[in-house]
């Protein structure tokens, strides 16, 4: 079947960046076709936050600029047109109210991604969208502008123009293969190649086993890569896992290691990172000061750290368990404070992208327009969201990119 719309608009994947694109595109009276090969659409928005959607965060534009790990420059336009205040509002005119987090995270009040999904569905509805379940398998041009789609079931579809916002390739199950990318390549377009960010890492040793489930929170994480060089430095939560370290402040620095060969590269976990090597020194001693016939183990109680991590840390300086406290060497003494603010372990590898939150890596951002997503090759074509090459911190930069990308192609698609 051949269907005629040669003046209509096709947007290619029903993520935030696709619903987001296609509901302003038709809100500019255009007729707008959202293909979405899954049955429903959304399916990754629905995981995002653990279900509940961090879907931006506070902050000034320069914040939102600071917080893209790769190609911030490139956004910044599009942040600017659609900022953070922008989403905020959007979703609030549209019955969605926000909590703000201390660390300035943004949620539906709800704490429900549905919500979230529902009311961008509810927006592409309102402007005429219509939802297609669709594979699009190829972008079809004529003289260097968009002429049509063509689909999987062996249909083509005659358009005027194309959002691609297929989304990365982390995550496949929720239908983010990676399919953009060769559609991208076919008409032209560079791929950086993709690349697992904010994922979790593996680490050498059995170490990771031993304390398997222990977390820290409110730590320090600095990442090392070759002739010492700091690549990273942050601050969070962690969790160790059966193959190495996970949690928010792991997938932060894995995003900064994810193009320079992780391996053999080190994480240094500071459990104090408000006290100087020296001050550590001085409070070990005084809580075994204070109890100098209690076991040395009890006296490290007043840290607060988990006994499992702390067990492993004195085995680790010398200190066998039970030894009193007034028998602890200087020496040992020294050496745990160094472990407390130094705990160093080396990089096997980064988990692979199936288990990392976005991709880093895709359509070359060079042959975008930044303030309207269009492609610099081929008229007609825009982008929005992951497919392109950008990814973010944790926090709700990713969706936000997502937002404020898919806004920009909406707004200038023609
Ligand atoms: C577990 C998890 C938690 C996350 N939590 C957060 C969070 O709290 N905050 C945050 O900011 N970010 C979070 N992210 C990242 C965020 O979800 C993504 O950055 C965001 O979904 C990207 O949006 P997108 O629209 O570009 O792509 P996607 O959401 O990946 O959507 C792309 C869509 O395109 C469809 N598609 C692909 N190919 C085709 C094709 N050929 N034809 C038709 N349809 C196609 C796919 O099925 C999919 O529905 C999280 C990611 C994961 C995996």
């Amino acid at each position: 079947m051949h269907i005629k719309n040669a003046q209509s608009i096709v947007v290619i994947g029903a993520g935030p960046a696709g619903m987001m694109a296609a509901g302003t595109a038709g809100s500019r009276g255009n007729e707008v076709f959202l293909a979405e090969k899954n049955l429903l659409p959304g399916r990754k928005l629905l995981l995002t936050g653990n279900g509940r959607c961090n879907f931006t965060h506070t902050g000034s534009l320069d914040d939102l600029v600071a917080n893209v790990i790769t190609n911030g420059k490139f956004l910044y336009n599009a942040f600017a047109a659609f900022s953070n205040r922008d989403t905020i509002r959007f979703f609030r005119e549209r019955g969605l109210s926000e909590i703000t987090e201390p660390d300035g995270r943004i949620f539906p009040s709800s704490g429900r991604a549905l919500d979230v999904l529902n009311t961008l569905q509810g927006y592409c509805r309102a402007n005429g969208v219509k939802i297609l379940t669709a594979q699009v398998t190829g972008i079809k041009t004529v003289g260097g502008r968009v002429s049509g789609v063509l689909l999987s079931n062996g249909k083509e579809m005659e358009c005027g123009s194309v959002v691609l916002a297929s989304g990365g390739m982390s995550y496949p199950k929720t239908g983010s293969t990676g399919d953009g990318y060769g559609m991208a390549k076919e008409l032209g377009h560079a791929i950086i190649e993709p690349a697992p960010a904010l994922v979790p890492i593996e680490v050498v040793g059995n170490l990771p086993l031993q304390l398997k489930g222990v977390s820290l929170s409110g730590i320090g994480v600095k990442a090392f890569g070759k002739n010492n060089r700091k690549i990273y430095q942050g601050f969070g939560d962690i969790i160790f896992t059966h193959y190495g370290i996970s949690g928010p402040a792991i997938l932060s620095a894995s995003s900064y290691l994810t193009h320079t060969g992780a391996q053999g590269n080190r994480i240094v976990l500071d459990m104090f990172p408000e006290f100087a090597d020296m001050q550590m020194d001085a409070l070990l001693r005084e809580f075994m000061g204070n109890a100098p016939a209690k076991s040395a183990e009890t006296a490290f109680t007043k840290l607060r750290l988990p006994s499992r991590f702390m067990d492993i840390l004195m085995k680790t300086a010398g200190i066998a368990i039970g030894r009193k406290a007034c028998e602890v060497t200087k020496e040992e003494r020294k050496q745990m404070a160094l472990f407390l603010k130094n705990f160093e372990m080396r990089i096997k590898s980064l988990r692979p992208i199936e288990e990392a939150m976005v991709t880093s890596g895709g359509v070359s951002v060079e042959e975008i327009n930044p303030r309207t997503m269009e492609s610099r090759i081929v008229k007609g074509l825009f982008f929005a969201g992951e497919v392109m090459d950008v990814d973010a911190n944790t926090g709700g930069y990713n969706l936000q990119i997502a937002f404020s990308t898919g806004r920009a192609a909406g707004s200038n698609v023609h």
